[in-house]
C-alpha cells in the first residue's frame, strides 16, 4: 500500500475544520453528534481523509456510546493500532494505515464473534451506500 503523506498545512486547507480537528489533531466529536452514528444502511465506510475502505456496514453495531461502533475492520491491514496514554487512560488508538488519520479507539468489550469494539468518530468516516 502506498502511504499518503501531506503536511499539516495541506490537511488543514483541504479538510473541513471539524474533520481536520478529529483526524489530524486527535479531537473527539461529541457523543451522539455524528451523522453516521445511527446509520443502518448497507455499504462501506471509508476514510474521510484518503478514501481507504475501513469498515463494512455488516460489522457495525449499536453500542449505545454515541459513536459509530464496529466489531471488526474490513481487513487486517487497513488499520494501524497505537498505544495512547493521553487523558490519564491507557487506550489503543486506531488510525487509517494509509494516511495515519486518527479514527478513534479500540476496546475489548464488543459483541460476538470478535468481542472487539472499534469506537470511531463519525467525522473520520465517509459512507458509500451500496447500489
Ligand atoms: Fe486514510
Amino acid at each position: 500500500m502506498k502511504k499518503i503523506k501531506k503536511t499539516d498545512v495541506q490537511w488543514r486547507e483541504e479538510l473541513p475544520h471539524d474533520v481536520y480537528m478529529v483526524c489530524r489533531r486527535h479531537a473527539t466529536e461529541p457523543a451522539f453528534s455524528g451523522a453516521l452514528n445511527n446509520c443502518k444502511d448497507v455499504g462501506t465506510y471509508i476514510c474521510a481523509c484518503c478514501g481507504q475502505e475501513l469498515f463494512n456496514s455488516t460489522n457495525k453495531f449499536d453500542s449505545g456510546t454515541g459513536w459509530p461502533s464496529f466489531f471488526q475492520s474490513i481487513s487486517q491491514n487497513c488499520i494501524t493500532k497505537k498505544e495512547d496514554t493521553s487523558h490519564g487512560m491507557r487506550r489503543i488508538e486506531v488510525q487509517c494505515s494509509k494516511c495515519d488519520s486518527h479514527l478513534g479507539h479500540l476496546f475489548n468489550d464488543g459483541p460476538e464473534p470478535t468481542h472487539l469494539r472499534y469506537c470511531i468518530n463519525s467525522l473520520s468516516l465517509k459512507f458509500l451506500k451500496d447500489k
